[in-house]
């Protein structure tokens, strides 16, 4: 076993002078430093604008409010893609997910998934002897190679990829291919425990009991890794549609399914946190609240909303990628923080890595540490850059600081079609996007292009994407990146 000396300085202000060995017992290494156990809750196409204390209306959501009131609110919060299975990759390698091939979402028959010789949060989390669950929407392989089991974590219970992802439409009958060819092909939705399945999701009502299935395991494993330093990971499956409540929060919103779903997720939020203060592990925990990516528009009243910004999920514009995130860590985390500088969920794994004083993955990774952002350091700044990467690897925008510039690229669009209702998606289209500047200080909503006035923020901005093109590659310019690298594959299914 390979065996690290560390000498310790005072981790977040918690810890005492001693040394240690990576690879000791875990409990033991628990009460020595108090590492901070990691509660990580994601939502799914969950918009900008879709909480309280971010702007939204005819729901509640007490909780997450009152999480954001104790600790900090993130108002220029990226993804790395707007859609699901590329933002988990760089949720949980600290990559952009081009980096590490995982574009767009995965499909039931997908051969490919998250490469296993990338380290994943489990992963680094381990070296210092954490123990890791995942409670519900992986998307990152269905293949038993890429599955949670097999990328660092002790315990997975949930679905496979996305709840629509099944056979069956909204009003329950089965979907014929001339309805939707690739609907009518899915294999059964599944519920996996572990490696293997062991139910069959459905009808909308099996739907409805999944929020409150995943938060009574959750609050489960709280209370059995209580003694020992874990990771909580927390993938919701909605607000992605199709949207149920459970009894519980049927009819209790004035904003139909959506809002009821909402509030039940707020109820969710609130379960593992009264399970935290239950067990006394409030103090030393780091919460962590965040969404995948935007609204998924079409779906008119079963979609969220992007609070104004520009567009939805599966675009570059600010409506996609920009999601709300919310931090909680008493005595570390300020009360009542807003942090308005550039953060990114790809800075979640190098954030914790520093936190726990374990090792960064051995690859190239994209992510910063955000500490000082948390902890309330005005003058910090540790990510000026983002890059909105979008269709697998097209570079379509990149950001510094208060200023995004555009580039041409076709992208998917809302704007002048009439959104579906009650579960059935309206049409979307196509449009060429032309390059544009925009400054996102005074204009968060994209309408106004500002490149003619401001030719030497062209140059700098286009001087950061040739670097990143060169890194990263750019579908767009058909450029090869140097340094991207293959998802995991297999052969048969
Ligand atoms: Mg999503």
């Amino acid at each position: 076993m390979k065996t690290e000396k560390l000498t310790c300085m005072s981790l977040c202000g918690f810890l005492t002078v001693s040394s240690i060995q990576a690879n000791e017992p875990a409990e033991r290494d628990y009460k020595q430093k108090q590492l901070p156990n990691i509660v990580l809750i994601l939502a799914d196409d969950l918009g900008y604008g879709d909480l309280n204390c971010y702007g939204a209306t005819r729901y509640t959501t007490p909780n997450l409010d009152r999480l954001a009131h104790s600790g900090v609110r993130f108002t220029n919060f990226y993804v790395s893609q707007a859609v699901c299975s590329a933002s988990r990759a760089a949720l949980l390698t600290g990559c952009y997910s081009n980096r590490v091939g995982i574009g767009g979402a995965l499909f039931p028959n997908s051969l490919i998934g998250l490469n296993p010789q990338e380290e994943t949060i489990a992963e680094i989390l381990k070296k210092r002897g954490y123990s890791s669950g995942i409670f519900w929407k992986w998307h990152l392989g269905y293949q038993r190679e890429f599955l949670p089991l097999q990328q660092g974590f002790e315990e997975y219970f949930g679905l496979p990829y996305s709840n629509d992802m099944w056979k069956y439409n909204i009003d329950g009958s089965v979907a014929t291919p001339k309805q939707n060819k690739n609907k009518a092909n899915y294999p059964p939705l599944p519920l996996i425990e572990g490696n293997e399945s062991v139910k069959e999701i459905v009808t909308m009502d099996d739907q409805a009991q999944l929020t409150t299935m995943y938060t009574d395991r959750a609050v489960s494993f709280i209370e059995k890794h209580k003694k020992n330093p874990f990771f909580l990971y927390l993938p919701h499956s909605m607000p992605h549609v199709p949207i149920a409540a459970s009894d519980k929060f049927k009819g209790k919103s004035e904003q139909g399914v959506y809002g009821d779903v909402l509030m039940e997720i707020d109820w969710s939020v609130g379960q593992v946190l009264e399970a935290l203060e239950k067990n006394g592990l409030t103090e030393n925990t780091l919460v962590i609240f965040v969404s995948d990516n935007g609204p998924w528009l079409n779906f008119g009243n079963h979609a969220g909303s992007a609070g104004g910004l520009r567009e939805g999920k599966g675009t570059s514009w600010e409506g996609g990628q920009r999601v709300p995130c919310i931090m909680k860590w008493p005595g570390r985390i300020p009360e009542g923080l807003v942090c308005n500088k550039i953060a990114a969920t790809i800075d979640v794994l190098p954030t914790l890595a520093n936190i726990v004083e374990a090792p960064l993955p051995t690859r190239k990774i994209d992510g910063v540490n955000i500490l000082s952002l948390m902890t309330g350091d005005q003058k910090a700044n540790p990510r000026e850059v983002f890059l909105y990467y979008y269709n697998s690897n097209c570079l379509e925008a990149v950001r510094k600081n208060q200023w995004k510039l555009v580039f041409a690229h076709q992208s998917q669009t809302y704007e002048g079609f009439a959104p579906g209702k009650d579960g059935v998606g309206g049409k979307t289209g196509n449009v060429q996007v032309e390059p544009a500047l925009y400054d996102l200080r005074r204009d968060p909503g994209e309408r106004y292009d500002v490149k003619d006035l401001n030719p030497e923020i062209v140059a700098e901005l286009t001087k950061i994407a040739d670097e990143a093109r060169a890194d990263l590659g750019d579908g767009i310019l058909n450029i090869k990146g140097a340094n991207v690298r293959e998802p995991g594959r297999v052969s048969v299914q």
